[in-house]
């Protein structure tokens, strides 16, 4: 029953408006089963064999989420299976993006990765760059953007995220501001907040959390 008590909990501690993608990486399908079950409609995986290999074992009304870095190859086999890709960190990737789109006549929503804590080993749109990054993308027919993502580095001390956390809901606001002037563009999605650190990024303004341990141990 840890499954069910864990997301009881963690749902309990959720503002009603923020939204709950079920980490699956690494999980069996037993275990994700279960979580679908309860009632978790968005699942999130990072590996692109991990979700073809689950998505047609998991029954019922599910919505996969890619949250990990994504190889321009890998596209194609995705593009028809994923409701958002929250890792678009390149013009290269976008128009990947938009040319697999366009093929099955899909239009994909998706976030786009900012690299707040300039950590060299995360991927992501420098913030100094989103605005030219949105202003090109936006002119993809085949994808709207949806909001922005981002990963804290991993932290004993969570209070070390917060600035993190606020900085890219700062550059979400003035977007959000601005979105008129791009076609394709509304923002609506801030995804931040892992197991570790989701209670600090609610509190600065997360709209979708992305939980993975917290759930499953
Ligand atoms: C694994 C992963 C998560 C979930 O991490 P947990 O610590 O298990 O909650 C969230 N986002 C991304 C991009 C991940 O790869």
């Amino acid at each position: 029953m840890i499954i069910e008590k864990n997301l009881t909990r963690i749902i309990s501690t959720l503002p009603e408006q923020v939204h709950l993608v079920a980490v699956t990486k690494h999980r069996s399908i037993e275990e994700i089963q279960r979580v679908v079950n309860y009632g978790i409609q968005d699942l999130g995986e990072n590996k692109v064999q991990e979700l073809l290999n689950k998505y047609p074992k998991i029954k019922g009304d599910v919505r996969w989420h890619f949250i990990g870095h994504l190889q321009r190859n890998k596209v194609k086999v995705i593009i028809d299976k994923v409701h958002l890709i929250h890792s678009v960190d390149s013009i290269r990737l976008a128009e990947e993006v938009q040319l697999q789109s366009l093929k099955i006549q899909k239009k994909t929503s998706v976030l786009i990765q900012v690299n707040i804590s300039k950590e060299e080993s995360k991927y992501g749109i420098d913030e100094t760059q989103i605005n030219n990054f949105i202003a090109e993308v936006s002119r993809f027919k085949n994808i709207v953007v949806q909001g922005l993502m981002t990963m804290a580095p991993y932290t004993e001390n969570i209070e070390e995220t917060r600035h993190i956390f606020n900085e890219l809901y700062k550059i979400y606001d003035k977007i959000k501001a601005n979105q008129s002037q791009y076609s394709n563009v509304f923002m609506h999605i801030l995804s931040m907040g892992m197991t570790n650190d989701y209670s600090v990024a609610v509190a600065e303004g997360s709209t979708m959390v992305r939980i993975g341990r917290g759930i499953f141990q």
